[in-house]
C-alpha cells in the first residue's frame, strides 16, 4: 500500500494555542491514588497541614477533581516568552537508525532556563506573590529547578533562596551563576545555614548531598523565616498538573503531523516532565480512547519505579514531609553522583507510582554510558545537545525505533526532550574522554535504606 509521508519537520502552534487550563488527571483516573498521611497520626493530611508550606491556591489544586484548572492570565502571559514549545520530527535520527519508525520529540529546552521547569516555577511564584509571600526557599539537584525558580522569582518580584546539592554545586558552577544572575541566593547543601545541614556536616564534612537532604534544609528554612514559603520542582501533584501544558500542546501538534503515537516516553526523576507529556494522552485513554504504550525511563543508579518498593515513605531525608505512597528506594538512600542530577531522587511522584501500579504505564531503567552515547548521536543528527536526564528517554526511544526496524513496523514514537545540555558539558567531556562510568544497581545500599521505611499503611 502506498503511504504518503508527511514532509514537515517542525510543528509549531500560535501563541493563542497555549492551553487556557491545566489538565487534572484526577478527574479521569479509574481508581484514586492512596492519600498522603500525617507522619504523626497516620491519618490523611488536610489542607491545614500544608498551609505553612504552600500557597492556598496550590493546596486547593491538590484536592481538586475538576478536569480543567484555569491558568491565571499573568502565568499564561509569562508562558508566551517561550510557549507553545515546538514539536519536531527527528528525520535525521530516523535515517541514521535506518528505521521505519517515526520519531517525534517535544522540545522544552527553549525555555529561558533551558528545561520544562518554568512551566510550574512561574505558576508557583505567581501564587506566592498573589498571596503576599515575599520569599521562596527551595532545593535543586542538577540546578535546573533552581534556575527556573530564580527566573520566575525575577519575573514576579519574589526573593528566592536555593539549597543546591553539593555534588552539582561543584560539578556545575555555571548553573549557580545563572541563578545568581536572576537574583537568587544559592548555598551548597548540606549547608551551615540549617540545623539539619550542620548536623550532617558534623558527621561527614565531605557529604556530597542529595535531593532528599536539600529538601529537608529548604523546609527547615521556611519554618524559621516568616514570610517565606516552600517551592518544589517535581513529585507533588500540583507540579505535575502545571506540566500538562506540554502534553496538551503535543496532542494538537501530532494532529498537525497527521499521526498518532504508538509509544510515548519521558524520563522520570520525580515524574513531572513525564507526567506533563503523558497525562493528557492517558486521560484520553481513560475516557475511552485509544491506548498507548507509555514508558517512564529512569537511571539504573536510582531505579525507583523498576526496582523500588511501593510503600508509604518520606519525601526527604530528615523525614519532615507527609508520608506519600510511592515507588521508593528509601528516604535514606543516597544515589551515586551520576550526571543526570535531576534523576537522582529516592522516590517517584505518587500519581506516577499509582499509574505504574494499575498497569497504565511501564518503566525501564538505563545505564548512564548508553544514555550519553544516545545524546551524542542525537547532537550529531538533530543538532540539539540534550541534558543528561532526557537522554534516558532518548535511549528508550532509540531502542523502540531499532525494535521497530527488527519487526519491520512503522511505529510512531513520541518522547519529551525536556532540556538542553549546555550546562552539562563537563559530563559530555568525561564521556568523550572515556572516563565516565556506569554504576550497578546498588543492592545493599537500597536494602539498608528500605529497612528504615516507616512501615505505615
Ligand atoms: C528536573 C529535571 C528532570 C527530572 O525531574 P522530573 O520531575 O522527573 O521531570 C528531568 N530533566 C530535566 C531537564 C530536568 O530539569
Amino acid at each position: 500500500m502506498a503511504v504518503v509521508l508527511p514532509t514537515r519537520t517542525r510543528f509549531l502552534l500560535d501563541e493563542e494555542r497555549i492551553p487556557r487550563a491545566w489538565y487534572n488527571i484526577a478527574a479521569d483516573l479509574p481508581t484514586p491514588p492512596p492519600p498522603p498521611l500525617h507522619p504523626g497520626t497516620g491519618q490523611p493530611i488536610g489542607p491545614g497541614d500544608l498551609a505553612p508550606l504552600f500557597p492556598m491556591e496550590l493546596i486547593k489544586q491538590v484536592v481538586a477533581t475538576d478536569r480543567e484548572i484555569e491558568i491565571p492570565d499573568p502565568v499564561r502571559d509569562a508562558y508566551k516568552l517561550y510557549r507553545p514549545s515546538p514539536l519536531h520530527r527527528a528525520r535525521n535520527l530516523e535515517k541514521a537508525l535506518d528505521t521505519p519508525a517515526h520519531i517525534y520529540y517535544k522540545y522544552e529546552g527553549g525555555s529561558p532556563s533551558g528545561s520544562h521547569k518554568p512551566n510550574t516555577a512561574l505558576a508557583q511564584a505567581f501564587y506566592m506573590k498573589d498571596e503576599g509571600v515575599e520569599r521562596a526557599a527551595t532545593e535543586t539537584g542538577a540546578g535546573q529547578w533552581g534556575s527556573a525558580l530564580a527566573f520566575a522569582g525575577a519575573h514576579f518580584g519574589l526573593d528566592v533562596k536555593v539549597y543546591m546539592v553539593r555534588a552539582s554545586y561543584d560539578q556545575k558552577p555555571y548553573r549557580r551563576i545563572l541563578m545568581e544572575t536572576y537574583g537568587a541566593s544559592v548555598s551548597a547543601s548540606p549547608s551551615l545555614e540549617t540545623e539539619f545541614g550542620r548536623g550532617v556536616l558534623r558527621d561527614n564534612p565531605d557529604h556530597t548531598g542529595s535531593l532528599g537532604l536539600a529538601i529537608s534544609e529548604a523546609i527547615e528554612d521556611v519554618m524559621t523565616h516568616p514570610g517565606s514559603k516552600y517551592s518544589l520542582g517535581s513529585v507533588f501533584d500540583f507540579v505535575l498538573l502545571h506540566q500538562t501544558v506540554i502534553g496538551q500542546e503535543s496532542i494538537e501538534q501530532m494532529e498537525l503531523a497527521g499521526e498518532e503515537p504508538d509509544v510515548i516516553i519521558g524520563c522520570a526523576g520525580g515524574g513531572s516532565n513525564f507526567a506533563g507529556l503523558t497525562f493528557p494522552w492517558l486521560g484520553r485513554t481513560f475516557r475511552g480512547g485509544k491506548s498507548y504504550r507509555v514508558i517512564a525511563a529512569e537511571p539504573e543508579a536510582a531505579p525507583s519505579l523498576t526496582r523500588g518498593v511501593y510503600a508509604y515513605d518520606f519525601g526527604d531525608t530528615a523525614k519532615t514531609t507527609p508520608l506519600v505512597k510511592m515507588h521508593t528506594l528509601g528516604a535514606d538512600f543516597i544515589p551515586e553522583p551520576i550526571h543526570a542530577g535531576g534523576l537522582r531522587y529516592h522516590g517517584m511522584a505518587p500519581l506516577v507510582s499509582h499509574l505504574k501500579e494499575i498497569g497504565a504505564i511501564e518503566a525501564r531503567s538505563v545505564h548512564q554510558l548508553a544514555c550519553f552515547a544516545a545524546g551524542v548521536q542525537f547532537a550529531r543528527t538533530e543538532g540539539i545537545l540534550p541534558a543528561p536526564e532526557p537522554t534516558h528517554a532518548l535511549k528508550v526511544a532509540i531502542d523502540e525505533a531499532l525494535d521497530a526496524r527488527a519487526a519491520g513496523e512503522e511505529r510512531v514514537i513520541l518522547f519529551n526532550l525536556c532540556g538542553h545540555g549546555h550546562f552539562d558539558l563537563s559530563a559530555y567531556e568525561q564521556y568523550l574522554a572515556g572516563t565516565l562510568e556506569d554504576y550497578e544497581y546498588p543492592d545493599e545500599k537500597v536494602a539498608a535504606a528500605l529497612a528504615a521505611l516507616p512501615g505505615v499503611g
